[in-house]
């Protein structure tokens, strides 16, 4: 199997010149380069052409770590309950307002209200 890689045409594509044609195996030996040098999951997907949902198939390590849903009484809280069409609810709009208040007058933003 490995011995069918054309390892100049892996070279290339890790150089970013992407040969005209690669074989999976190929992508994939690429894309392990790739991963190696600490490349992000969208840069190699686009170097290299291969679906990021293949590529955490391949590594599953690339798979983008989802931040924990925000809590209510927080900016993110806020602007997903915008998101969602719906109206935010009062701790919401309290840190929503808290925050902007503190940004229009140079204050230090409360970490608590932004995480
Ligand atoms: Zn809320």
């Amino acid at each position: 199997m490995s011995g069918d890689i054309d390892l100049i045409a892996v070279e290339r594509a890790v150089n970013g010149e992407m040969p005209a044609y690669m074989t999976t195996d190929e992508k994939r030996a690429a894309a392990g380069a790739l991963v190696g040098n600490g490349f992000k999951l969208k840069e190699i997907s686009e170097r290299l052409g291969v679906r990021a949902v293949l590529l955490t198939e391949w590594f599953p390590q690339l798979t983008p770590q989802h931040l924990a849903p925000p809590a209510h009484g927080t900016v993110r809280a806020y602007r997903r309950h915008h998101r969602n069409g719906e109206k935010p609810c009062t701790a919401c709009r309290t840190a929503n307002s808290a925050v902007d208040r503190a940004r229009r007058n140079f204050q230090p933003i409360p970490e608590e209200l932004v995480a």
